[in-house]
């Protein structure tokens, strides 16, 4: 089996359905592991990857990297596009590759079967740029130990790695301190 169809099957396993999106997840993660210097198939403690969306090939992203929300080492940023930025912690070089489809069109009269196979096996600069960047990654957003945390002086729950603000002298979370995300009903 060759490495893309191994980690491909690893993909499609955690997703639960085979899809373009998964197909170019795939891809996508083996080109930005390799510019790293990084093996796809060996568990990587200094990588980190912003995710620009929440699709399916996010899926694949997480499912071959092993980066994920609760190692803090999978970072949203909600752009909508398809594209990671991937992040040596120890070397600090970082590897931004996108979905960049050159022929979208003529594939979008193909049935999706014909879309998977094409995706999976054309040369990657038909499907993808990759581009060298630099990123400055907050103190308060890498792994390990927390730097900082508070208790709200409005609701009493606790604030994890500085995301509290100060009101008034006093620590007060987001929902409280600022437009909360979400209503609570009357009881
Ligand atoms: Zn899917
Ligand atoms: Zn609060």
């Amino acid at each position: 089996m060759s490495l893309y169809e191994t980690l491909f099957n690893k993909a499609k396993a955690f997703h639960g359905h085979v899809c373009p999106g998964i197909v170019l997840g795939t891809r996508l993660t083996i080109a930005g592991m390799r510019e790293l210097g990084m093996d796809p198939l060996e568990p990587q403690r200094n990588l980190i990857v912003y995710i620009e969306i929440d699709r399916c090939g996010s899926d694949a992203v997480q499912a071959i990297t092993g980066c994920s929300l609760g190692h803090r080492s999978l970072k949203h940023k909600d752009f909508g596009k398809f594209a990671a930025v991937f992040v040596d912690l120890e070397t600090k070089k970082a590897v931004r590759v996108a979905v960049y489809e050159k022929k979208r069109a003529e594939h979008d009269k193909l049935d999706s079967k014909d879309v998977i196979r094409i995706l999976g096996s054309c040369p990657e600069e038909e499907i993808l740029k990759i581009e060298h960047v630099t990123i400055d990654i907050p103190e308060n957003d890498i792994p390990g130990y927390p730097l900082g945390k508070a208790v709200c002086s409005i609701c009493g729950e606790l604030v994890m790695d500085n995301r509290h603000i100060i009101v008034d002298g006093k620590p007060v979370c987001k929902n409280c301190g600022t437009t909360s995300y979400y209503t609570v009903l009357e009881p």
